[in-house]
């Protein structure tokens, strides 16, 4: 079964870029997320047979500026693919935040997971990972290995 594998530190600067670096505090009843609109970003890393490491991450701006959905600006994937490319490294997927909480996949989100093939992270009151899987034609969840 095909992983993620992400270090605590990346974890945690992506709870902290989408504002939801209370939610492993411990009081659930003040769990809220700091931002109305959803954040998102690229993942940068390297992709194994089973695996894909997460080694990197880049905010980008959301231009479609929205509670219910993301559009990462053109120009900041463009320098993410450049940063990548400088370090030898790969755009490996994308995270986004859902600030009503929910990790799982709209059906906005279902469409682009198709449509990129790349990994998505979805940073919700949990974190939730999701691919394309061609052999099977269907979107999987992979498990998070947090080192
Ligand atoms: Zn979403």
């Amino acid at each position: 079964m095909m992983e993620v594998e992400i270090k605590k530190e990346i974890v945690e600067e992506i709870l902290k870029l989408c504002r939801f670096d209370l939610i492993f505090s411990g009081d659930e009843d003040k769990i809220v997320s700091g931002s109305v609109e959803e954040v998102c970003g690229v993942l940068i890393g390297e992709l194994k047979e089973n695996k894909i490491v997460v080694e990197k991450v880049r905010k980008a701006e959301n231009i479609a500026k929205s509670p219910f959905l993301f559009e990462i600006s053109p120009h900041d994937l463009y320098n993410a693919y450049i940063d990548a490319q400088k370090e030898g490294k790969e755009v490996v997927g994308v995270f986004h935040s859902h600030p009503h909480g929910s990790p799982n996949p709209s059906p906005l989100d279902i469409k682009g997971i198709k449509g990129t093939g790349l990994l998505w992270l979805i940073v919700g009151r949990e974190l939730k990972a999701f691919s394309y899987d061609n052999k099977l034609n269907k979107i999987i969840e992979l498990k998070i290995k947090i080192e």
